[in-house]
């Protein structure tokens, strides 16, 4: 009873790359973004480190050309948000999974999950509208437009730290911002932090504030041990509060981790036969445009081969 194929859960580049690759293979293939197709890449100022374009391209810009490319190929995408997935078998040959949305039901016999992930904010005044204005929350992609200039990292994990030692080869000079008095990092990662002649951690201090207007400025910021109040002047703050992956509609269909993101085999597949994940949603190292793509295009894949031996039948 499957109206199409595969199913596809959000237009980012894991989802654009996967509906790439399943629609040239010759499957019935619909996408569902609930936002506009880009995932994460919409909210990026400048991508400097995506194969292809060595001046760098903008996030709108590289997001339009995955969804043009996609969409060339014969994909449908549809705006809509998956509020629920449930597997339905009436009899032993009939099964597919019912896809819902706030308008309506999609039969499938297949499901690929690109939902991504977003980053934890802090909440502090301003710090949304200066997102891509000096706010960012990846030292990968940002790190080096702050080339000699003045940088807060906030956090105290091994990512803040790390993400603070990368930012060090860029910068004039990091803040390292922590609330508490000694950081969760490895020891390894300590020594190297403190080790480091432009690294400078605020111990027991918060950010109450991001200053600036049309750009990052300052932070406001209060050591917590004295109430006692200060302005710091940067021109970056990179905050490292973690991310929060976009699955809370499928709890309770595929295994998540203790953080919520979907634990796969080697081959995408869930703990669900047939629902395979890629890109941020899933459990994995890097979290990257480049990674997400590779990813999507390996679900198009394994997605195809799983109909395949479903339907008895082989694709163009
Ligand atoms: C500020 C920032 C800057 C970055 N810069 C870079 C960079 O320079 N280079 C780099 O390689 N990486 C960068 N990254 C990381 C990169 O953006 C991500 O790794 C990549 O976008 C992940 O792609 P994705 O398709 O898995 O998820 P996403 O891009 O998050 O896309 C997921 C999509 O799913 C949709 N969705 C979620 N839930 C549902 C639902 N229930 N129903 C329908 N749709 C849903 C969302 O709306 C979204 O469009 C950056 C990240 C951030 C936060």
């Amino acid at each position: 009873m499957s109206e199409y194929d595969l199913v596809i859960i959000g237009a980012g580049p894991a989802g654009l790359t996967a509906g790439l690759y399943a629609q040239r293979a010759g499957m019935k293939v619909i996408m569902l973004e609930k936002l506009q197709p880009g995932g994460l890449l919409f909210w990026t100022e400048t991508i400097e480190n995506f194969p292809g374009f060595p001046e760098g391209v903008s996030g709108r810009e590289l997001a339009e050309r995955f969804r043009a490319q996609a969409v060339q190929a014969g994909l449908t995408i549809v705006t809509q948000e998956v509020k629920q997935i449930v597997w339905v078998q009436p009899t032993e040959a009939l099964k597919w999974y019912s896809v819902k949305t706030q308008e309506r039901e999609y039969n499938i016999h297949c499901v690929i999950l690109a939902s991504g992930a977003h980053p934890k904010r802090i909440n502090v005044p301003r710090e949304e509208m200066l997102t891509g204005k000096g706010v960012s929350y990846c030292a990968t992609c940002d790190g080096p437009l702050f080339r000699d200039q003045d940088i807060v990292v906030v956090g105290g994990g091994n990512a803040a730290c790390e993400e603070a030692l990368y930012l060090a080869k860029f910068a004039r000079k990091v803040s390292l911002i922590h609330r508490r008095d000694r950081l969760r990092a490895d020891q390894l990662l300590q020594q190297r932090l403190k080790a480091n002649p432009k690294i400078n951690i605020l111990w027991n201090t918060v950010v109450l504030e991001i200053l600036g207007a049309e750009k990052v400025t300052g932070v406001k910021i209060e050591d917590v041990a004295t109430a006692k109040r200060s302005e710091l002047s940067c021109a970056g703050v990179f905050i490292f509060a973690g991310f929060k992956p976009n699955t809370d509609f499928v709890k309770g269909l595929v295994n998540l981790d203790i953080q919520g993101f979907i634990t796969t085999d080697a081959n995408l597949q869930t703990s669900r036969p047939g629902i395979f994940a890629c890109g941020d949603c899933r459990l994995r190292a890097l979290a990257q445009i480049v990674t997400a793509c590779g990813e999507g295009a390996q679900a198009a894949q394994a997605a195809r081969q799983y109909v395949d031996q479903l339907t008895g039948r082989t694709y163009a």
